[in-house]
């Protein structure tokens, strides 16, 4: 089993206003109510698949204003967004709405992992999240079954670009 990296906190690296910008975000409000007794890492379904997912650690780094690390963290987009954490929590902290902020917050400032921006590249030109090899389109046909139904990328990407999203997948840093 791989090792959990484990790298010295310097003061140096705590911004103690950031916990106050995800508390006023919708979600993270009860970020400050986390007592650490690690229930969301203990239930969620990712932590228990990843030697390095850690829910319970996010909301840590969170609450010590470790920004820049917990911004640039890629385990921050590994959630599976199932809310077991949240339902879970006995202090009722929204542990997935926090990290949702805080992969928010990412992509403000241009960081989105390649497979992420990959596959909004996709589904802006397809509909689809991933190309569909021309094979599998044949077999299909060949299978006797329906042709797959055309993705509706412009309308896609109409709210994509409505909700701001398309302007920060494009910045760089991801
Ligand atoms: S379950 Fe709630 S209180 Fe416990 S570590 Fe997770 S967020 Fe904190
Ligand atoms: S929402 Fe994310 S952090 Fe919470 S249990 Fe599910 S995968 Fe784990």
């Amino acid at each position: 089993m791989a090792k959990v990296e484990k790298k010295t906190i310097k003061a140096s690296e705590m911004n103690p206003k950031f916990k106050y910008e995800i508390s006023k975000m919708h979600g993270g409000e009860k970020l400050m109510r986390c007592f650490q007794c690690g229930t969301c890492t203990s239930d969620c379904p990712i932590a228990r698949f990843s030697d390095t997912y850690r829910p319970r650690q996010i909301i840590r780094m969170a609450q010590l204003g470790l920004k820049d690390r917990v911004l640039k963290s890629d385990t921050l987009w590994l959630c599976a967004s199932c809310f077991t954490c949240t339902d879970r929590c006995p202090q009722d902290v929204e542990v997935a709405s926090v990290i949702r902020v805080l992969r928010n917050l990412a992509a403000e400032n241009g960081v989105v992992p390649q497979v992420f921006k990959e596959q909004c590249s996709s589904i802006l030109e397809s509909g689809y999240a991933y190309k569909i090899p021309e094979l599998r389109l044949k077999k299909r046909e060949s299978s006797g079954l329906p042709p797959l139904p055309k993705g509706n990328a412009e309308s896609l990407c109409k709210t994509l670009n409505g909700v701001g999203f398309l302007k920060h997948v494009e910045k760089k840093g991801g």
